[in-house]
């Protein structure tokens, strides 16, 4: 990845944002730098937001870039197209800063492929919650036009996890549009970015300090935000009696499991089989501890999926949109992710080029376990 490019590319604002992006694509597709983008749509019954690989101008229009709600993050989507490795068609995609970063922890877990993709990112005013746009989608897209056009870095109408997301501007992808004031600039991050700017015979020539400076000071509002709002979830959390307590309510559904854009495998351990004892051994258990609640399992359910991908929990929060109990399940694990990337000194998405620390042991990385390993390899070694 090159150095963040100090100036961006000023793009014509006619109308709004979205048009004004809508037409970049329009563009970028006609003079044949991409064969297709993949954009966020309305869906007919207009209440909700479907991904589309969109090739046709015409069908191009009637996208809407920047999208009020995220009800599926669009790794997810990305991953569907990509999975199967490279193919013919070039293409782009617009996402939200925590998908980029989604798409990123999958590009390391084999699940997404970059090769023909040109990822770009934009300034997130955040999502608003599933069940308030599903309820009134009018009243949603009205409020958040209204987001856009104020841009309203900490609106308290956004998700609870977007209240809290300090990473909601420039990330891990090839370019991005910066909104400021009532500007649009579109910011090289790669040499792909350099080369379709070359291309679209774009000049990076304004100066994004302005911007910077906006942006840096919502981002230690939202981090204030984070810090007090971890304290709450901390007490929620630690220790077995506060996790059961807070967890009572599951109902085991597995809606944050199937949601999630870091839970990538085909068969999870607690959908299989050896996950579902018969009845003789659930009896044993009752008679061990006096009884069991039904279904079984559920803390062990959040205590493995945290251990499972709390490394690369992007802070999406589309477990607790999925969540039909209200249970905080994005901010829980946005804590405890907090709490494992500062362990490994690694931050979700924020590179492609940072190895996935599940994939890259370092004999330092453990303190003790790490010279444990040290002293059993040095024995081995003299044992040969
Ligand atoms: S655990 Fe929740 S917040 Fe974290 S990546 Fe998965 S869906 Fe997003
Ligand atoms: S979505 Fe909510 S109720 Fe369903 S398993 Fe997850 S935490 Fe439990």
């Amino acid at each position: 990845m090159t150095e963040i490019s100090k100036k961006g590319a000023l793009l014509e604002v006619k109308n709004n944002i979205q048009t004004s992006i809508l037409q970049f694509f329009q563009d970028a597709i006609e003079k044949k730098l991409f064969d297709a983008v993949m954009l966020p749509m309305k869906v007919p019954s207009g209440d909700s937001f479907a991904w589309i690989m969109i090739k046709e101008q015409d069908i191009l229009k009637s996208a809407q870039p920047l999208a009020s709600i995220m009800p599926v993050n669009a790794a997810k989507a990305l991953k569907r197209y990509t999975r199967k490795g490279k193919g013919t068609y070039k293409i782009a995609a617009l996402m939200k800063p925590c998908e980029i970063r989604a798409t990123i922890e999958l590009t390391k877990l084999n699940q997404v492929h970059l090769d023909d993709v040109t990822l770009f990112s934009y300034d997130c005013v955040g999502a608003l919650p599933m069940q308030d746009y599903i309820a009134d989608p009018e009243a949603g897209d009205n409020k958040f036009k209204k987001l856009l056009s104020d841009k309203n870095w900490n609106s308290k109408d956004v998700k609870p996890v977007c209240k809290i997301c300090d990473k909601f501007s420039l990330s891990a992808s090839n370019l991005h549009f910066a909104l400021n004031d009532q500007e649009l600039i579109l910011i090289s991050n790669s040499e792909k970015g350099e080369k379709l700017l070359t291309d679209l015979d774009l000049k990076a020539e304004t100066d994004l300090t302005k911007w910077q400076n906006y942006i840096e000071k919502q981002k230690k509002i939202k981090l204030k935000n984070r810090e007090e709002t971890f304290e709450i979830i901390k007490d929620m959390v630690e220790g077995f009696e506060n996790l059961t307590e807070t967890f009572a309510n599951c109902i085991g559904c597995h809606n944050c499991n199937s949601s999630c854009p870091i839970c990538y495998c085909r068969q999870c351990y607690f959908d299989s089989s050896v996950a579902k004892p018969n009845s003789d051994i659930i009896m044993m258990r009752a008679e061990d501890r006096g009884a069991v609640s039904l279904p079984l399992d559920r803390i062990m359910f959040h205590t493995g999926r945290m251990a499972h991908m709390s490394l690369s929990c992007v802070s999406c929060g589309l477990c607790s949109d999925a969540c039909p109990v209200n249970i905080p399940v994005a901010k829980i694990f946005s804590y405890v992710a907090s709490q494992t990337q500062k362990t490994f000194e690694y931050s979700a998405g924020a590179s492609v080029g940072d190895a996935l620390p599940m994939k890259e042991y370092r004999l330092d990385e453990l303190g003790e376990l790490g010279e444990l390993v040290k002293n059993a390899e040095v024995q081995e070694g003299s044992h040969e």
